[in-house]
């Protein structure tokens, strides 16, 4: 189901491009635009999720799925050693911009914590 005027579903529909790294047929990840770090991508759910306060029960498989493809990429890109952090923000208070529930990974140089 896709969600009028969601950038993310656009993605989805290829009506806006992005740098896909992954595709299945529950979720999809694309190079983030502004990348906060040297590896910076997103995990998404094919589904217009708003965000994991909006997710059910029902979803608690695609989460998981979409983790384990989280820690696929992380992998792929060599972050398994030095680390890498998964983050979803959730509401406009805790840094959310884009309402399409979505993981972000990213590594590739030392994080801090606690973040900002
Ligand atoms: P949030 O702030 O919601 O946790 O993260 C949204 C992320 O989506 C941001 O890191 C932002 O750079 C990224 N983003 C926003 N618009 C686009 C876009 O059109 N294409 C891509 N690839 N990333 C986007
Ligand atoms: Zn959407």
């Amino acid at each position: 189901m896709s969600e009028n005027n969601c950038i993310f579903c656009k993605i989805i529909a290829g009506e806006i491009p992005a740098t896909f790294v992954h595709q299945d047929e529950r979720c999809v990840a694309f190079d983030d635009i502004n990348p906060q770090a040297p590896v910076h991508v997103l995990v998404i759910p094919r589904e217009h999720l708003e965000s994991l306060d909006e997710a059910s029960q029902r979803d608690e498989a695609l989460l998981g799925h979409m983790l384990r493809v989280a820690a696929r990429i992380a992998n792929e890109r060599g972050l398994s050693e030095s680390g890498y952090r998964t983050v979803i923000n959730t509401g406009a208070g805790a840094g959310q911009s884009v309402f399409h529930l979505h993981a972000h990974v990213i590594g590739g140089r030392a994080l801090a914590w606690p973040p900002g």
